[in-house]
């Protein structure tokens, strides 16, 4: 890392200056202790004091400085970036889901081990400040149940982004996925997904509603059109009592007492970036597709149903 440092901090360049770079990954950057935005590669957006590429062929060519690439795009473009990002000798992060189909993801992750280059496949919502306490609470405990709640607005989250409702876009499971990115880190045992049932805007070509069906009497229940009070929970019911974590894994209640974490998710993109720091200094990548699988076999096995067209 000591080669890449610049005043002691990784110089990183984010592409596609969209919604999460701005509200994420731009401000963790700016307190990071491990790195420093050096570029942005965007068609339109920028940061101000960053230099500013439109083309990230030009970006790779021109800044050789640059060994952290962190990709911000929607899903189905990412793959050909990170794709030129690894060929050109850079290590690179990707956001949840880290890709349009799993099988690329697998072949980023080749791509990567080939070189020698740390790949990173991340998952905000593991970072989330209860998420370690529940999965040390949960260790050695016998599951009866457990349900997920993932109700929210996508007006209010995903504003005008049609993509989110394109093929690759996956719909309600952009969000919902990250409730599976914190079931598949926390429970003792995986389970798999046996049944669902998708609901599917007339004019749509992604879900905006989902109920899942697990092994292990795991349910889940997914809704894009909820508005006012926006939940994100997951109850567990043990042979030792109850857990419930609340706020998309930053808040973690036991017998309906609080426990731990704290009430802001604004510690989730901090660590991931400190988990980076730690994979570029152990040479290790991190790419874990149990979420996306779970993601998957709902599409495959789902029930479909159609429902009222939706326009942003
Ligand atoms: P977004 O604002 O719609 O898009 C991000 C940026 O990607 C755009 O500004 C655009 O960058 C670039 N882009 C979009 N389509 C492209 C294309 N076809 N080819 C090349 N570049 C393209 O989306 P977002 O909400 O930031 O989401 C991006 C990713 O972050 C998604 O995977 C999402 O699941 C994840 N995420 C989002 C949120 C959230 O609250 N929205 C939270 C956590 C994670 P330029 O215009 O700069 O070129």
């Amino acid at each position: 890392m000591a080669a890449h440092s610049h005043a002691g901090r990784v110089k990183v360049a984010l592409v596609g200056i969209g919604k999460i770079a701005l509200d994420q990954h731009v401000p963790a950057l700016a307190a990071s202790p491990d790195f420093v935005l050096a570029a942005t590669i965007s068609r339109k957006g920028a940061v101000p004091g960053v230099a500013a590429f439109t083309d990230f062929a030009r970006f790779l060519d021109e800044r050789p400085d640059v060994p952290v690439v962190s990709l911000c795009l929607p899903p189905v473009p990412r793959y050909e970036y990170a794709a030129a990002a690894l060929k050109a000798g850079r290590h690179v992060m990707l956001e949840k889901p880290p890709g349009a189909t799993l099988a690329e993801v697998h072949a980023l992750e080749a791509m990567a081990k080939e070189r020698g280059l740390t790949l990173f496949a991340t998952w905000h919502s593991r970072m989330a400040h209860a998420v370690a306490p529940a999965k040390a609470w949960l260790a050695g405990k016998h599951i009866n149940r457990a349900h997920i709640t993932w109700r929210e607005d996508v007006r209010k989250w995903h504003p005008g982004q049609d993509w989110v409702f394109e093929p690759g876009g996956m719909g309600v499971f952009d969000p919902g996925i990250n409730a599976l990115s914190i079931l598949t880190e926390i429970l003792p045992q995986p389970v798999h997904l046996t049944s669902a049932r998708l609901v599917f805007p007339e004019n749509r070509q992604t879900p905006i509603a989902a109920e899942l069906t697990f092994s292990g009497h795991v349910t889940a229940d997914f809704d894009w059109r909820q508005e006012g009070p926006q939940t994100w929970d997951i109850e567990i019911e043990t042979t030792e009592g109850r857990l419930a974590l609340r706020m998309g894994g930053n808040v973690l209640e036991i017998d309906g007492k609080p426990h731990a974490g704290e009430n802001t998710i604004m510690g989730e993109y901090p660590a991931l970036y400190a988990r980076m720091a730690d994979l570029l200094g152990t040479g290790a990548s991190d790419v874990d597709l149990s979420p996306m699988v779970h993601v998957a076999d709902a599409m495959t096995l789902g029930r479909r149903e159609t429902t009222a067209a939706f326009h942003f």
